[in-house]
């Protein structure tokens, strides 16, 4: 399974919570504290390092806040873990 690591712009986020809602493992909560526009900013917790880095809480947020970044496992790997 595919790791993933996402980053939140604290200051970009508006607090619309859409990311929260999508994401498949419950790893986005939104903050108990306000950013300098008064919304409450979603933080990625990732629980139990479940996130997969599937970016639908990216594809869906409005403001672009949030970039997701991939553990991508090298070819190599994959084709020696089939030979075996
Ligand atoms: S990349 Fe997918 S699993 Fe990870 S926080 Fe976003 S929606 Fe959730
Ligand atoms: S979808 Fe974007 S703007 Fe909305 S809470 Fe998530 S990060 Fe913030």
């Amino acid at each position: 399974m595919a790791k993933g690591h996402v980053l939140i712009d604290f200051e970009r986020c508006k607090g619309c919570e859409l990311c929260a809602s999508v994401c498949p493992k419950g790893g986005i909560k939104m903050s108990e504290q306000f950013n300098a526009k008064g919304y409450r900013p979603a933080v990625w917790l990732n629980p139990d390092g479940a996130c997969t880095g599937c970016a639908l809480c990216a594809l869906i947020c409005p403001d672009t806040a949030i970039t997701v970044y991939r553990e991508v496992v090298p070819r190599m790997a994959v084709v020696k873990a089939a030979h075996n």
